[in-house]
């Protein structure tokens, strides 16, 4: 599309290097709505990616909390507003009871710091324990928790990786035997260096690593040994947060209540907006000898978006339909999957699904992963891989996603796969 190429190449021309596109031909959009962006090229493409839209993009609800409040006040956060106390009562009400104090900051980078910083005060350790393609943000101390970014840890030996999980191979015996045994290395490697257990910082549901959702519960185990460590639990919920496992946060599928668990992307439905919840006990030094300030963190009107988000995922039923609309997908993959032999593994929890391919020979086939994102993409409608080796398809869509928006992702799927 030459509309798209000019922009492409204006663009090339004035931003920083470091920004990367999705797709070999990127998509250009100029609008969105619901579960539907508006291509600059005219054609109208199906989100079936972003969490940041999690109750669909452009949602009037929104517009309007954000319109109404930014006429009325928008400031910093140290004044007092019944708009933010507010929020953060219904907010809270959301989690389990022993997680009851809540921060604001703008992005998830920096409630991953103040979780790292938050746990190292509480326990007067330094180590954290990460999985090994994590991605956790881009402030210095998330990118150090962030190895999925390449060789670039600016934390040095006070984060160990404990290797990727991989479910498409191993049984959930196995994964579970693995991991613990791999936790216990990680922390004898943190008290042999004088480091100590600050933390383990995991996605509820193992994100970059490629979507790894089962075994239900397999992070249970592994936060015992860490508390027996002094250390605390950090559940990053900033990709499965908000409802979209059907819950209305992940790390409910392990039977788990973190001490600290960090919110993003999806809180303001694109309003910039994310936040530290925890148990007081957990925050009590940190708040004790510092004094945190984000400017932006909490303002009245990311909160009145904030406020939109949890009133639509109530209203209409969000939870319920991530379950019902995941289910279905996850069936229908699962359909495609025992047609077709380069389908090595199929996942999901509700709403947050992977398609793992592999080779003749049962290695990873990112290479056939990136044609079917790519041929999707073509056919209008908007996935991404992930993964060690990029080999699994993530569709992550908008909660609002619905039966007939399901259809057409998995009939898409099959006529690309066919082609491929
Ligand atoms: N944690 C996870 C799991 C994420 O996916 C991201 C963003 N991709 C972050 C943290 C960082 O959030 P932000 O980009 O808002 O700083």
């Amino acid at each position: 599309n030459p509309e798209t190429a000019k922009l492409l190449e204006r663009r090339d021309r004035v931003l920083g290097p470091s920004y990367r596109l999705f797709y070999r031909e990127p998509v250009a959009i100029e609008g969105g709505k619901g579960v539907w962006l508006k291509g600059l090229d005219g054609r109208d493409y199906l989100d079936a990616y972003n969490n940041v839209p999690v109750i669909g993009h452009s949602h009037p609800a929104v517009t309007e909390a954000v319109t109404k409040q930014l006429s009325t006040l928008n400031t910093h956060t140290r004044y007092l507003t019944e708009t933010v106390v507010e929020y953060s009562e219904r907010l809270l009400a959301t989690f389990p009871d022993e997680l009851d104090r809540v921060t604001y900051t703008c992005t998830g980078s920096e409630a991953i710091d103040l979780a790292i910083r938050t746990a190292r005060y509480a326990t007067g350790n330094r180590g954290l324990i990460i999985s090994e393609h994590a991605y956790h943000g881009t402030t210095v101390a998330a990118a150090g928790v962030s190895p999925s970014l390449g060789p670039n840890n600016p934390l040095g030996e006070d984060v160990v990786t404990i290797p990727s999980i991989d479910t498409a191979r191993t049984s959930a015996d196995q994964v579970a035997a693995k991991l613990e045994a791999d936790v216990r290395a990680a922390i004898a490697k943190l008290e042999a260096s004088g480091a100590g257990v600050a933390a383990i910082l995991l996605d509820s549901i193992l994100s970059s690593d490629g979507v790894q959702v089962e075994p239900a519960g397999f992070l249970a185990p592994l936060v015992d040994l860490v508390h027996d460590a002094g250390g605390l639990y950090i559940a990053d919920e900033v990709q499965p947060g908000f409802g979209r496992t059907g819950n209305w946060w992940g790390f409910e599928r392990h039977g788990l209540v973190p001490d600290l668990a960090v919110l993003g992307k999806p809180m303001g439905n694109g309003i910039p907006i994310a936040a530290l919840v925890g148990t007081a006990a957990a925050q009590q030094k940190f708040g004790e000898e510092i004094r945190y300030f984000n400017t932006f963190g909490g303002n009245p009107v990311s909160i009145a978006a904030a406020g939109a988000v949890l009133d639509v995922i109530e209203q209409e039923g969000l939870r319920q339909n991530a379950a019902k609309v995941g289910g279905m997908l996850l069936e229908g993959l699962e359909r495609i999957g025992t047609t077709d032999d380069r389908v090595l593994h199929v996942r999901g929890a509700r709403l947050f699904l992977a398609m793992e391919f592999a080779d003749a020979q049962g290695q990873p086939d990112a290479a056939l992963a990136a044609r079917v994102v790519n041929g999707m993409r073509d056919e209008g409608v908007l996935i991404s891989a992930s993964g060690p080796a990029a080999a699994a398809l993530k569709i992550r869509p908008p909660l609002v996603f619905d039966k007939t928006n399901a259809e057409q992702l998995l009939d898409t799927l099959e006529r690309v796969l066919r082609g491929q």
